[in-house]
């Protein structure tokens, strides 16, 4: 297999130490019918950091992403071979429901609830899950999340108001501040700026560097200057294959494989 080798792999160190990874795959396999996306991906995903799997349009980061938190077996056509652990346990030994309240997912495209109030789209999943019973203790819950999510002071005088007068950037905070409201330990973020203008995506960058103080975050990104500016960790996957791992710093730096050089330096799409 293309990747790094053993003696220069932290991971492979680290998993030496049978520590207890926020997220651990083992020889996963994704397949959608007969199209076999993921290949034999290996990964340890260390607690309280920021990870970014970055590569081309079209690798299977989207794909890997959504089998972390078994959001891709709502689509049928879609098969997984391999394990995936949470915190060293199977997530096809949890309640799916379970494993999503600890795995969060933010997408692409910022998903408000338009015609919700602000404060509602951040309460939905407390109350869909009686995470929380009082009314005090709900809105106490959604100011904590969207101080979490740097929102508070834009919509604190408006929470009533519908999450579709926001702007874009605000309605991506907003679907960071209903994920971390449930208290999740890591949230999954799919390019979550790419349809975001530069101040945005800034404001969402500084944002990701403070949650990752009490959350792990795995992003994925097909740009290496962002997994540069806000990862410490980075995989780089092309053609559903993991090339290379390791810190971001290390990687950047000087990268062990041909591919991943290729690709840092822009000559890969
Ligand atoms: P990325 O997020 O890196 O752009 P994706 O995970 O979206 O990549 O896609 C990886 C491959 O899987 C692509 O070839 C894509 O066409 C295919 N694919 C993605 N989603 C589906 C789906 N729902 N059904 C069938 N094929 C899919
Ligand atoms: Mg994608």
């Amino acid at each position: 297999m293309m990747i790094a080798k053993e003696e220069n792999n932290i991971f492979l160190k680290q998993s030496n130490l049978k520590q207890n990874y926020a997220i651990s795959t083992e020889k996963l396999n994704i397949y959608y019918g007969d199209h076999h996306v993921i290949k034999d991906v290996s990964l340890n995903i260390p607690e309280k950091v920021v990870f970014a799997i970055m590569g081309p349009s079209g690798c299977g980061k989207s794909t890997m992403l959504r089998a972390f938190n078994r959001l891709l077996e709502l689509n049928e056509k879609a098969k997984v071979k391999g394990d995936i652990k949470v915190f060293g346990k199977s997530i096809y030994k949890m309640n799916p429901i379970k494993v999503r309240r600890i795995v969060g997912m933010v997408f692409q495209h910022p998903n408000p609830f338009p015609h919700m109030s602000i404060r509602d789209n951040v309460a939905l999943g407390l109350k869909l899950n009686k995470l929380v019973k009082s009314k005090k203790e709900i809105n106490e819950r959604v100011e904590w999340a969207l101080k979490k999510a740097a929102l508070w002071e834009e919509v604190k005088n408006k929470l009533d108001e519908p999450a579709s007068a926001l702007s874009g950037g605000q309605q991506q905070r907003l679907c960071i501040a209903r994920v971390v409201a449930m208290k999740p330990k890591v949230i999954l973020m799919d390019e979550p700026t790419s349809n975001l203008d530069p101040i945005s995506t800034k404001k969402i960058e500084e944002l990701i560097d403070e949650l990752k103080r009490e959350v792990t975050i795995v992003i994925v990104t097909h740009s290496p200057a962002q997994a540069a500016r806000v990862s410490d960790y980075v995989a780089f996957l092309y053609l559903g294959k993991l090339i290379e791992v390791g810190s971001t710093v290390d990687m950047f730096e000087n990268p062990k494989e041909k591919l991943t050089e290729e690709y840092l330096t822009g000559r890969m799409g």
